[in-house]
């Protein structure tokens, strides 16, 4: 994939980028790891005057950012301002709260009085350099939810991101040097995939995150595995959208459709099975079909737009390999179904909601990353929990009741890293965010995620 900024609302190439050579990787590499033996003596406070002020230059850039993340990957313009918004906010969070998220751990003294020990200490230490592979479907919000736990834990971050948005790529390290971080602090690589295995196994990089697609998270985590170098891995979903009869079905009709199609359709944790109890199938199924159709499609520039056009052209190419294939087996298209008409040019696709899903279609276990929804009729909680399983992926899932038997049975039975009830996945500084099942393993933001990247250390004295 040639690294290049491609308008996905027109299909323009804008700018293309020379993929780093052997040389300046080996400089960067060598930059990163001289940065790291400083910047791991930095106290919490200096760290958080320097995300601090990252924060505050993020806020001064807001607009200017906005638009080139609209350009890049095509988000409507008022989800890349609110994306810009939600990291500075992350990065104010953990520039207050790391210190206290990573304080050293003082054992009871009885737990461990048979171990010999006067005193024992256990303290968070950075883990070194770590290289993030990231995607392009939140290019601001992934990097930083990776960056600023990171910084703030004492590591130094390598950043390979998805070669479709080079310019928020470049725009990350630039703000980090703003700021005042040191060079090597935080460093943007621009290569392709084809380099992560030689940068990925360089001892001087110590472990890796990779937020992406199964077959990209495999790769990495088995590199890194032969290693012996530790991973975090944010990869696909395929969330459940479970309707109960207690439900507000006014209300969850039209979170559903915000679940659906933020960011285009391309969130991860976007809901994308409805799972509805019979007794409110015709219910929710009708609004939520009329709100699908209702969404004004088009120039994600333009501010009443609410659904852009799909980031890539191979993207789309899925989206209509699964749909298509869907109708073929028997599916019924309720609204949308294809390209919508009179746009030749990007690559747009029509809100669509696929009812008469069965277990051959492909959509069943795939991840759709677009506008793209499956409804299914369920009796009972009980198959609505077989359904909601019956998937590859664990990443969140969201259920609609105020039923107490029902909550209590999907909390305890839902086989994913988040059960939101009666409102929709989000993500949020101070909870943990990550998945189960092929969805990944670890977890990003709160005390969960600063801690992934640390040298969990046991100093004990006799
Ligand atoms: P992708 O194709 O896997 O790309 C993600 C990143 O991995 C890019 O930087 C890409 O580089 C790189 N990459 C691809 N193949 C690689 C390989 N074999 N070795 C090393 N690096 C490789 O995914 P995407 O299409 O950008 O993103 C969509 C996927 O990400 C969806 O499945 C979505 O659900 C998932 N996602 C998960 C989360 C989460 O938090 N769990 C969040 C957002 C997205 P190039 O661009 O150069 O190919």
């Amino acid at each position: 994939m040639p690294i290049a900024t491609v308008d996905p609302a027109t299909g323009e190439t804008l700018r293309t980028f020379d993929a780093l050579g052997a040389d300046e990787i080996e400089r960067r590499l060598a930059l990163a790891r001289s940065a790291f033996a400083e910047h791991r003596l930095t106290d919490f406070g200096r760290r958080a005057q320097l995300l601090d002020r990252a924060a505050d230059l993020l806020g001064d850039d807001e607009e200017e950012i906005a638009r080139t993340m609209t350009t890049e990957m095509g988000k409507p313009i008022a989800a890349a301002r609110a994306e810009a918004a939600k990291c500075a906010k992350a990065m104010r969070w953990y520039a207050s709260h790391a210190e206290k998220l990573l304080a050293d751990e003082h054992p009871d003294a009885a737990d461990v009085k048979d171990s010999g020990a006067s005193r024992v200490v256990v303290r968070y230490r950075p883990l070194g350099v770590v290289l993030a592979v990231m995607p392009w479907n939140f290019p601001l919000w992934q990097v930083m939810r990776f960056a600023a736990p990171a910084l703030m834990a004492g590591n130094v971050g390598l950043l390979k991101h998805a070669s479709n948005v080079p310019q928020t790529a470049l725009y990350m390290e630039d703000l980090f040097l703003r700021a005042g971080y040191p060079e090597g602090c935080f460093q943007t690589l621009l290569v392709g995939s084809g380099a992560v295995e030689g940068i990925l196994r360089d001892n001087r990089v110590a472990a890796a995150t990779l937020t992406g697609s199964e077959p990209a998270g495999r790769s990495v985590a088995a590199i890194a595995g032969d290693e012996v170098k530790k991973t975090v891995l944010e990869l696909g979903g395929s969330d459940p959208f479970i309707v109960m009869p207690s439900a507000d079905i006014d209300r969850a009709a039209a979170t559903a459709v915000t679940a659906r199609v933020q960011n285009n359709g391309q969130s991860c944790i976007a809901a994308k099975r409805f799972i509805v109890h019979t007794d409110v199938y015709d219910a929710f199924v009708e609004r939520f079909t009329g709100r699908m159709r209702e969404l004004t499609v088009g120039n994600p520039m333009d501010e009443s737009v609410q659904v852009g056009p799909l980031a890539t052209e191979q993207g789309r190419a899925d989206v209509e390999e699964l749909v298509d294939d869907a109708l073929e087996r028997g599916a019924t298209a309720l609204c949308g179904g294809g390209r919508p008409k009179g746009q030749d040019r990007g690559w747009f696709y029509e809100p669509t909601v696929l009812a008469d899903v069965t277990e051959e279609m492909r959509i069943h276990r795939e991840e759709a990353f677009g506008p793209v929804a499956t409804v299914y009729r369920v009796a009972d909680a009980e198959e609505a929990v077989a359904l909601a399983n019956d998937t590859p992926f664990g990443l969140s899932s969201n259920a609609w009741t105020r039923d107490a038997s029902d909550v209590r049975r999907f909390e305890r039975d839902i086989e994913a890293g988040g059960v939101f009830f009666n409102g929709m996945t989000a993500s949020h500084p101070a909870l943990p965010f990550g998945g189960a099942k092929r969805s990944g393993y670890g977890r990003e933001l709160s005390d969960h995620g600063i801690r992934e990247f640390c040298n969990i250390t046991t100093i004990w004295h006799g």
